[in-house]
């Protein structure tokens, strides 16, 4: 039977460009241009690993996001995946981490699956937790921040490194992994993975389709709340001490400071 993995990639927006939030003190998605969450490319590297060494395998990438969200996917089908989902809903507005997880753990169980891989963080709003809250929400066994993975027989395992060690994990199938920017170069689509994800198919879903209400996602179904949100601060020229005899004495001062020593 044909191993079925749904990739969860994140629509973001470009850190390079300038971000601002909206006057909900939600992030204001229309200003800024968007892209593929690079942590997520690891995520669909991979996959797209794992489906080359199965005898049959189908990659699903699915995300949350706004219309422009499209782009992430069709990244992602360039550079190898087969089909995609796409959950757009105006009501998604301001939802947070809990009704994300919700809308993804319903679109991966109308999907179907066997493996889900998700990335370490998204790269703006870098919680790391959606994918434990996600295995949490459709009952399987979670291994996360895996720097390498592999299936075998029913069976996902990889290698977490810590500070001071390594551990080889396991889990049996169906499960939910994430992937560290460890996990390997991700691959650049080619020219052909690009003519070829133009035709591959997009399912559109919203939250009638997933029989989710309005109230569970949204800023009023969020668990959290931003109370304020101020610009940061512009960079300060910093402070020079110049060595004359007494430099090793300063910078301990400045450190002791800070509260650093
Ligand atoms: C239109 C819209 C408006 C939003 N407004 C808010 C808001 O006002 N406040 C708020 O807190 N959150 C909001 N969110 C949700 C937010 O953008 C995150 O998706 C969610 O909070 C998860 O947090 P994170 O990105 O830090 O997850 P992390 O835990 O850092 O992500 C880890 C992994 O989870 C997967 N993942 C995360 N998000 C998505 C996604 N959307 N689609 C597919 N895979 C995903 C990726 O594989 C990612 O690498 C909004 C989302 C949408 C679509």
């Amino acid at each position: 039977m044909s191993l079925r993995i749904v990739v969860c990639v994140k629509y973001v927006p470009d850190a390079t460009g300038d971000r601002h939030f909206a006057d909900d003190l939600t992030v204001d998605r229309d200003d800024v241009d968007g892209l593929l969450s690079e942590l997520d490319e690891y995520a669909v590297e991979q996959a797209l690993q794992i489906a080359e060494d199965a005898d049959d395998a189908e990659i699903t990438v699915l995300t949350v996001g706004p219309e422009d969200a499209k782009d992430a996917l069709r990244k992602a089908l360039s550079m190898g995946a087969d089909k995609a989902v796409h959950v757009e809903d105006d009501d998604l507005h301001g939802t947070d981490v809990m009704g994300t997880s919700l809308v993804l753990a319903k679109a991966i169980e109308k999907t179907g699956y066997d493996l889900v891989i998700c990335g370490m963080a998204s790269t703006d709003g870098t919680m790391g937790v959606l994918p434990a809250i996600l295995a949490e929400r459709l009952n399987v066994p979670q291994v996360t921040l895996l720097s390498e993975v592999s299936v075998e027989d029913g069976t996902v395992k990889g290698r977490r490194d810590g500070d001071t060690a390594s551990e080889q994990l396991e889990a049996a199938l169906p499960a939910v992994v994430s992937v560290t920017d460890q996990s390997g170069e991700a691959r650049y689509p080619s020219f052909k993975g690009i003519m070829a994800a133009k035709k591959k198919p997009v399912e559109a879903l919203d939250l009638d389709d997933l029989d989710i209400d309005a109230d569970e996602v949204g800023l009023e179904g969020a668990w959290t709340a931003v109370d304020s949100a101020a610009e940061r601060p512009a960079r300060t020229a910093g402070t020079i001490v110049k060595d004359e005899g007494e430099g090793g004495k300063q910078l301990a001062e400045f450190l002791a400071g800070q509260k650093f020593i």
